[in-house]
């Protein structure tokens, strides 16, 4: 049966507390401190035991969310078809729990206090499970890199049905007229009844953004994604353009997420699960900033596509393809059964490891050496932010 939005509400409010949220995750003001800027263990602790805290804090901090149950890891690296994001292979923890499996796996240049928040999604994942699902079917884009207008038709064409493609613009070393042909060339390739969105990874300043978007329009663009770096040059474009504009980067890498909704700097954000701290976290999110949505995966693999797709399943309303299309960029995958579109749209479902398959990409000794300490430390981190919560 399909639950009421009051009851996914409820879900959210009790599984994960308001706390957990990236706005206050971030906020080590309450933490006793050491000079050297560490967090001071030994106050924390004594603080913890004193009369108002007496039944066992540090014992319910090691029961709570992001400790139970907590099962096997298994240390994965994917080959890419192509190399994206500097990366040519895909690395991560598969992190068993009683819930299922989740996927932790922040690119290499996520410090430890951000990539805390993967490793929260992983967590979720392996011990508590995603919400009840909303739908069964979720729409995706397919995704054109910076390349000539003649690969982004095919890449279009070949897309498993996507009516949606979101086109890489503001390329390092490109100028605009080779986005206005690439551009093109999608929207040739779609036709009239498709989507085309742009992303420009902040690449614009305010004017060329300005200007890049009045010619782009042209196209009839559904929004453009993170035309400029900042929060506050993204509300300046947004009051000087027509074309709806989408939060990316300044929802995920944000020290305040919620400052994309207190300047009004947004039409839509584009929110990803792992580096905003798992399902639950965006969904409060999603509700607290009260814009529409779009889901993007972190270029995972299955295992970690299915938060996004669990995310995308449990929104209120979804008037936009998500970006969740990625598991083609694999050469491998951790599952038998990997998330491909068909049709344009992703079943809604859950994805179970193939034991066989994790053998197959399993790291080697000296990278699952490095995967496994860089899990101790963001488990630090989690560990401090649970004792921080409790004293909230
Ligand atoms: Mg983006």
């Amino acid at each position: 049966m399909t639950p009421t939005l009051e009851e996914v509400r409820d879900f959210v409010s009790v599984s994960y507390p308001r706390s957990w949220a990236p706005r206050q995750v971030v906020g080590r003001g309450s933490l006793p401190l050491l000079g050297s800027g560490k967090v001071d263990k030994r106050t924390l602790v004594r603080d913890l035991s004193t009369p108002a805290d007496s039944s066992n804090s540090t014992a319910r901090g090691l029961s709570a969310p992001g400790r139970t149950n907590r099962g096997r890891t298994a240390v994965f690296s994917l080959p890419m078809k192509v190399r994206f994001r500097g990366v040519s292979h895909r690395e991560g923890v598969l992190v068993y729990g009683a819930a299922g499996v989740g996927e932790f796996s922040p690119f290499w240049d996520y410090g430890v206090e951000e990539s805390a928040s993967w490793l929260a999604a992983a967590l979720e994942a392996a011990d508590q499970g995603f919400p009840a699902p909303l739908r069964d079917f979720v729409p995706v884009n397919c995704t054109v890199p910076a390349v000539s207008p003649d690969r982004a038709a095919a890449i279009v064409t070949g897309s498993h049905g996507c009516r949606t493609a979101k086109v890489k613009v503001a390329e390092p070393g490109q100028r605009l007229d080779d986005d206005l042909a690439r551009v093109a060339a999608v929207r040739q390739a779609l036709g009239p009844g498709g989507h085309v969105r742009v992303d420009a990874n902040g690449g614009w300043t305010v004017s060329q953004a300005v200007e890049a978007i009045a010619k782009l329009a042209e196209f009839d663009l559904e929004y453009v994604e993170q035309p400029v770096a900042s929060v506050e040059e993204l509300a300046l474009v947004r009051r000087q353009v027509d074309v709806p504009i989408a939060a990316d980067e300044s929802i995920r890498r944000a020290a305040d997420p919620y400052r994309v909704k207190d300047l009004a700097a947004a039409d839509i954000v584009v929110l990803k699960v792992q580096p905003l701290g798992g399902v639950s976290a965006c969904l409060r999110l999603a509700e607290e900033i009260a814009l529409p949505v779009v889901v993007s995966s972190a270029l995972e693999s299955s295992v970690g596509i299915a938060a996004g797709l669990a995310l995308a399943a449990a929104l209120p309303e979804l008037p936009y393809a998500c970006g969740l299309a990625t598991a083609p960029m694999l050469t491998r995958d951790l599952t038998s059964d990997p998330l491909m579109p068909v049709d344009g749209r992703l079943a809604v479902r859950a994805v179970q490891p193939a034991a066989e398959l994790v053998e197959a990409a399993r790291a080697d000794a000296a990278m699952a050496r490095r995967w496994r300490d860089r899990l101790e430390q963001c488990q630090r981190v989690l560990d401090a932010r649970i004792l921080d919560a409790q004293r909230l």
